[in-house]
């Protein structure tokens, strides 16, 4: 896209040339479509939530709820506050790393560690959903964001968990090679589609709205993990096969 100022150019009162600009405004105007895409997504997703619990609260108060159906309710207002709280709680992250990670403090970075925190983190989870978990791989240190690594780190290994199987695996490996360590996590779960293997990295963007919704998650997990990575220098490669699985390396330059 392609702005054009042209300004004739006088000297004693007659019009002696032209100026003629020309500004590549394509970035400019895509980051503007972004951000309002960004606004109208967040209010969207953060009204659902807070419409439900309106609307529940509402009924309990004019005691229109069977007094034995009142805890089921507060459950479900329990469950889309949390919710919301996740939600909110993505966006400021995202904002953080929006601006570059302004604020945010680098420090040497032990991954291995970082790893096995993660999946103990994780754990509960993974027994609830029957899937296995293992962290593999030799010590690496890098400096980066440490608060910004887990979470790209924790993302991974959360979505390797949700879409999973029960009996299904989870494998999070560390490699040191001479010029990169690469950290990859890799499941053996329901895979995802070729033609959504790029648009899983934007912003709300989910395979399938409905059962992604019944797993819960904000569509803003790995959005956090490319912005993390950009700010790391690390690359980032997904691989998946639907049905089978699939594997997220990220790769940071040593
Ligand atoms: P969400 O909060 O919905 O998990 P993410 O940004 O983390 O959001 O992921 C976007 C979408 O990509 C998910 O909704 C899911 O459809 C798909 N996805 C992400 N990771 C995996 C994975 N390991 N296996 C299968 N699908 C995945």
């Amino acid at each position: 896209c392609v702005h054009l100022l042209a300004d004739p150019v006088f000297r004693e009162g007659a019009v002696s040339g032209a100026v003629l600009v020309l500004l590549d405004v394509t970035e400019r105007e895509q980051g503007e479509r972004m951000r309002r895409e960004f606004t109208a997504n967040v209010s969207h997703e953060l009204k659902t939530p807070l419409t439900a619990i309106s609307g529940m609260a509402e009924i309990i108060k004019d005691g229109l709820v069977d007094p034995k159906d009142v805890a089921g309710f507060a459950g479900d207002i329990y469950k889309e506050s949390q919710r919301l709280i996740s939600l909110v709680e993505d966006i400021i992250h995202l904002s953080r790393l929006d601006e570059g990670g302004v604020g945010l403090e680098t420090a040497p970075v032990d991954l291995l560690e970082l790893c096995r925190r993660v999946m103990e983190r994780l754990e509960p989870a993974a027994k609830r959903a029957g899937v296995s978990v293992s962290v593999e791989g030799m010590p690496a240190t890098i400096h980066g964001i440490p608060a910004v690594l887990e979470e790209m780190v924790y993302n991974l290994c959360d979505n390797a968990i949700k879409y999973n199987r029960p009996g299904g695996s989870v494998a999070l490996n560390l490699s040191l090679g001479e010029k990169e360590i690469e950290l990859s996590v890799a499941d053996t779960g329901i895979g995802i589609p070729a033609e959504d293997q790029e648009r899983v990295f934007e912003r709300f963007y989910r395979v399938d709205k409905s059962h992604s919704k019944e797993i819960g998650g904000t569509g803003l997990g790995l959005s956090i993990v490319k912005h993390g990575a950009a700010l790391h220098n690390a690359a980032i490669r997904l691989e998946s096969v639907p049905g089978h699985g699939t594997t997220v390396r990220l790769i940071f330059p040593i």
